[in-house]
């Protein structure tokens, strides 16, 4: 039979890093890094160089529910049943909670795996036909921070950073990632930025000194649940050294007099022992996030 090869992603981490898939009739053969994608050019990491091995049969066999099953009782060994019998006493289960107690007495709680046509299908089930707004996932629970944060901050929902800015960048500022391990054809990518411009500046931020930490230039161990404090601290420094770029500021920005005066009180001396860390490692890190890196602390009036 022939070998075919097509192009895709690998659906383990947020890198996207291109693969290609070799296959034979239908049956997946090898993964190999894409070496014109440009999230890896080629490179993969062991969860994405072994995919194929999670595609064979003696592990789909063992790992997937091919047909439905269904326990008598809790603890009692499932069973296969047709689909039909499944989905006729799955439906006459939710229908007879719904008749006693009303649709907000059922909910769903669905993979963050799914796929966008399958959110569409089972949001249609629960809002359109059912009439409740109890449906949640797993992946807006994970990202809902990150989202509200990058709307309110960036007025989308998406970072503006790009894989390439990495080679372009003078200061790098890791926040409670470990990359090295989330997401490691990144970090590989970091490493090679920082060989080829060892003036590149990375700083790490995280209560665990992760194997991330131990690239950084800088490395602050902040106290759980202070990160906050952090940034106040870190914005208060740059405004009285004037280091903010004013005409970008009232250009771009909307409210800034309001965070001005939030961390107005968020002096390095208050931050530096909320956060647990030396006052003067909280300077280098405002120094070198705005690109000062070779300037002293002379603290005058802004
Ligand atoms: S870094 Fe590894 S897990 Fe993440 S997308 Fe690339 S190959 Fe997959």
């Amino acid at each position: 039979m022939s070998l075919k090869e097509t192009r895709s992603t690998c659906p383990y981490c947020g890198v996207g890093c291109g693969v290609v898939i070799e296959s034979s009739g239908d049956q997946i053969t090898g993964v190999r890094g894409d070496p014109e994608h440009p999230a890896n050019f080629g490179r993969l990491c062991t969860k994405g160089s072994t995919l194929h091995l999670t595609a064979t049969q003696a592990v789909t066999r063992q790992t997937r529910l091919l047909q439905p099953m269904r326990r008598v009782q809790r603890g009692a060994a499932p069973h296969a049943i047709p689909w039909d019998a499944a989905l006729d006493e799955a439906s006459t289960r939710f229908a007879r909670i719904i008749q006693a107690h009303g649709p907000d007495a059922v909910g769903f709680y669905i993979s963050g795996q799914l796929l966008t046509e399958d959110y569409y299908a089972f949001n249609k089930l629960a809002k359109g036909l059912i009439g409740t707004n109890n449906i949640d996932s797993n992946s807006r629970l994970c990202m809902s921070s990150a989202v509200a944060g990058y709307k309110l901050t960036l007025g989308a929902d998406a970072p503006p950073a790009c894989y390439d800015d990495v080679n372009h960048a003078r200061c790098l500022f890791i926040v409670g990632s470990n990359t090295a391990f989330a997401h490691p054809v990144l970090f590989r990518r970091i490493e090679d930025a920082k060989q080829a411009r060892p003036a590149l500046k990375i700083i790490v931020t995280d209560p665990r000194r992760t194997d991330t930490a131990g690239v950084a230039d800088l490395y602050l161990p902040v106290l759980p649940g202070t990160d906050v404090m952090l940034f106040h601290g870190l914005l208060h420094i740059m405004l009285w050294e004037g280091w903010t770029d004013a005409a970008f500021i009232a250009a771009h920005t909307g409210g800034f007099d309001g965070l001005k005066a939030i961390v107005r009180d968020c002096t390095p001396e208050r931050v530096a022992q909320t956060c647990g860390i030396a006052k003067e490692d909280l300077l280098t890190a405002a120094r070198w996030f705005a690109g000062m890196d070779g300037h002293s602390h002379q603290r005058g009036p802004r």
